[in-house]
Formats: C-alpha cells, sequence, structure tokens
C-alpha cells in the first residue's frame, strides 16, 4: 500500500489562502488505512477549514482516488457541490491527487497529504517499507527479504562489514536486513544460495516516468 502522513494543518491553510470554498476527496483505499483519507480524516479537516472561515461545499470518499475514470464516475452526483468550490482538497496519495487534476482540468487542485513510501502494515498504524518499486524484482536470491529497501546501503551482496549481532550499523533501530536474509535462508534450507554473486541491477528500469500498458490476449482460434 502507498503510505501517506498528513500534511501540518497550518501548511494545508496556508495553501488554501486565496481559496473561499473547498470540495473534499478522500479515498477508501491506502489513504482511510493510513487514516490521511478516511471518513474521520474529512471530517477533522471539515473542521478544520471551517474554523478558518473556509466554505467547505462537500466531500466525497473515492473507492480508489487513483483510479481517473472510475473517480470521475463516481463525482458526477456531487457536480453542484464541486461547481460551487474553489479549489479540490485530495486526501489521498500524490496519484490520487493528480488523478483529479486530470479530471479537473480548469478547477485548482490541492494535496492535503504527503506520500512516503510504499509499505505493508506490519501492526496496527505502522507501517513499514518493504519495497522501492525496483522495477527488477531479486528477492528470489534473497530468501524474500528485499535488501534494496531494507538494508539502508542497498547492499546486493552483503552483510557489509558493520553488521553487529543482527543490528544495522547505521542505526541500532535498524535489523540488519542481510541477518534477516542470512537466517530465512537458513530456516527454508536455501543457504547455498547466498554463495551465488548478485549481479548489479539495471537501474534504467527504475527510471521514471513509467507507463505500462496490459495488452489483451488474442484470442486463439
Ligand atoms: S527487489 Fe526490492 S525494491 Fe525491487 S521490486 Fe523486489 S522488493 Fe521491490
Ligand atoms: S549492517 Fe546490514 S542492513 Fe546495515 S548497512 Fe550493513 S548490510 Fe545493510
Amino acid at each position: 500500500m502507498i503510505i501517506t502522513k498528513a500534511k501540518e494543518k497550518g501548511d494545508v491553510v496556508a495553501t488554501l489562502k486565496d481559496v473561499k470554498s473547498v470540495f473534499l476527496i478522500g479515498c477508501s483505499e491506502c489513504a482511510s488505512l493510513c487514516g490521511t483519507g478516511s471518513p474521520e480524516a474529512l471530517a477533522a479537516m471539515k473542521e478544520t477549514l471551517e474554523a478558518e472561515g473556509k466554505k467547505v461545499t462537500g466531500s466525497m470518499m473515492a473507492k480508489t482516488g487513483c483510479q481517473v475514470l472510475g473517480t470521475k464516475v463516481e463525482l458526477k452526483p456531487a457536480k453542484e457541490e464541486i461547481d460551487a468550490a474553489d479549489a479540490i482538497l485530495v486526501m489521498s496519495c500524490g496519484a490520487g491527487t493528480q488523478a483529479m487534476v486530470e479530471v479537473f482540468k480548469d478547477k485548482r487542485v490541492y494535496p492535503a497529504n504527503d506520500t512516503t513510501f510504499l509499505g505493508n502494515m506490519t501492526r496496527f498504524q505502522q507501517f513499514d517499507e518493504r519495497c522501492s518499486m525496483c522495477g527488477e524484482c531479486i528477492i528470489d536470491k534473497t530468501g524474500g527479504i528485499c535488501p534494496v529497501t531494507t538494508c539502508p546501503k542497498g547492499i546486493l551482496n552483503g552483510p557489509c562489514g558493520g553488521t553487529n549481532n543482527g543490528m544495522c550499523e547505521v542505526s541500532p533501530d535498524i535489523e540488519c536486513a542481510w541477518a534477516k536474509i542470512y537466517a530465512r535462508m537458513e530456516r527454508t534450507g536455501e543457504l547455498d544460495k547466498m554463495r551465488e554473486i548478485v549481479p548489479p541491477k539495471d537501474y534504467s528500469k527504475k527510471l521514471s516516468p513509467k507507463v505500462w500498458v496490459i495488452e489483451k490476449k488474442k484470442e486463439e482460434k
């Protein structure tokens, strides 16, 4: 899931300084789980903005905010409330905000959140970064644990000389990714794989912007 953090209220209010009325859009997916785009977050934002003298003309929870066409359809019933707003405040990730930029070509659209990383919810309200979307997954060679992301140095053949009793030299709060990889591969009977050198990655696969079109399979005759 995409992890978002709410911007400071003062920053959002400053962004909206030239705006008298706002329509709020939340997202039922990742941003809801992060508490940054949930119905409760929208209600709190409405309260904050009204206390600042702004008019909140309405709000809507998008099913999947980054889905441009689906969200456009979902917004149709709110047309009057949207028309009455000077701006749209999007409480989702950066992709969701830009989906709304695409939908509202002539209306101001602003983000309420900072988008931080692709992560896992490992316990209630805790999110850990596990994948940095490198475009060339190598965790088949590393026990299913990603050293590109979870080792601060991104070492492909570790550990480095700083590993210390299972912890990382960069911070005593971080478990050494390669100690975890070793322990996991020992448990799964794959330790011999640790002798294989993981080749340098092709970082051109990480270049942005990317586009991916899923081609329809041709029906076989
Ligand atoms: S190697 Fe790591 S960063 Fe790359 S795709 Fe796999 S999990 Fe993600
Ligand atoms: S101690 Fe482990 S996690 Fe930390 S930088 Fe070295 S190999 Fe990476």
